[in-house]
């Protein structure tokens, strides 16, 4: 299996997994105190982009982990390996997500100087005492600070991160760590409704009774209050969890994995998905730089996507984008069939359900369906 698939043109993920300390919420594939492997780490990375074959990029996302736990020379090195021999047309989505404890003034001009053209900044919340108890390594005042050096810096398209459904956290906490968010004008928002992962210190803390479990009724009040409140700002509210301040500043990337189309991730852990396949590579860093240092593949799993799985698969993602849903021409033109009829049961009673609705051109997410999205999605996988 190629590391690269030579795919008319795919979006790229570049996984860091190393953050300062890891949040009390977060099972993402990152490690905190593995600074000894940062060089050989990034080697490693840039080792695998090189031998891949070359093919444009449609975007380019770091992601983690917090990328910006590196030095910029790093950065810097995985962007150079990235861009060799694979063209980055002009004004190509280049995004890093950074956490606001570890971006200052000249970490942000370096990375607009390496072509970054997108900052996505995990904020969570503009509590101190909700930091904290995420375990996040900044405060609010750091995090308005990691903005405005943003905005100084000349960054035009800053997307924010906020949680919602905190332990304790009432309708009007919510309501205060929005607006300051919706204030500061950023191009793009994702708010996402805390999940308790098993294994993660903030689920041993619920079971434990040190902290109350969050309550999904109290979480579904607050995401219609985010829908009504961004709706105010001017935002449109473009996919479940994403708010964009106009059309042209959705996420690219991020969009790519809706649509169900080519991607390729590198690095430990990053998934990739084309041409009907979709392969995975080892979880563990220290493995993953090993394999590559040794001349072997990094790829721990692979697997061919039978038409029928794909096709579900582009229902599911896509009725997550609100506004777009899936397009029947779309649909027609990638899998040769009429999803209306390919779907016509499950589409007619998602309908009666008030779930679905069906316009000319798509089929979409009712309003009603929102919040109830799982429900509709899993009726697209074939059993
Ligand atoms: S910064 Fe992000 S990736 Fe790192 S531990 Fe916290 S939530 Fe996880």
């Amino acid at each position: 299996m190629p590391l690269i698939e030579a795919d008319p043109a795919a979006g790229l993920y570049i996984h860091i997994p190393f953050c300062r300390a890891k949040c009390t919420y977060c099972d993402f594939n990152s490690f905190a105190g593995l600074e000894p492997l940062y060089g050989e780490y990034v080697r490693a990375v840039a080792q695998e982009l090189e031998s891949g074959p070359r093919a444009e990029l449609r975007t380019v996302y770091i992601g983690g982990g917090t990328p910006t736990v590196l030095p910029l020379s790093d950065l810097s090195h995985l962007l150079e390996a990235a861009r060799r021999g694979r063209p980055l047309p002009p004004g190509t989505e280049v995004t890093i997500e950074a956490n606001p404890g570890t971006v200052d003034g000249a970490v942000l001009d370096g990375l607009l100087s390496l072509g970054v053209n997108r900052l996505s900044l995990g904020i969570q919340s503009f509590d101190d005492e909700e930091l904290q108890l995420l375990g996040r390594i900044h405060t609010a005042a750091e995090a308005l600070a990691a903005f405005q050096a943003a905005r100084d810096a000349g960054l035009q398209n800053i997307s924010l991160d906020l949680i919602f459904g905190l332990p304790g956290q009432d309708l009007d906490a919510w309501r205060a760590s929005l607006d300051r968010a919706l204030d500061l004008g950023p191009e793009h928002l994702s708010l996402y409704a805390l999940s308790v992962e098993p294994g993660t210190r903030l689920a041993a803390s619920i079971r434990q009774g040190e902290l109350p479990r969050p309550d999904p009724d109290l979480a579904a009040d607050m995401y219609e209050l985010a829908e009504e409140a961004c709706a105010a700002a001017g935002y449109q509210h473009y996919e479940i969890s994403n708010w964009a301040r106009q059309d042209g500043l959705r996420c690219e990337h991020n969009l790519i994995y809706w649509r169900n189309e080519a991607y390729v991730g590198v690095g430990a852990g990053a998934h990739s998905w084309a041409r009907g396949q979709r392969w995975a590579n080892v979880a563990s860093p220290s493995a993953y730089v090993a394999l590559i240092s040794r001349g072997e593949s990094p790829l721990a799993s692979s697997e061919a996507i039978p038409p029928e799985l794909e096709m579900g698969e582009t229902m599911m993602m896509g009725l997550r984008l609100l506004d777009e849903g899936v397009p029947f021409e779309r649909f027609r033109r990638r899998f040769g069939s009429d999803l209306r009829q390919r779907y016509a049961a499950e589409i007619d009673e998602l309908d009666q359900l008030g779930l679905v609705e069906v316009d000319e051109e798509r089929l979409r997410l009712a309003p009603r369906g929102r919040l109830l999205a799982n429900q509709v999605f899993y009726r697209f996988l074939p059993l």
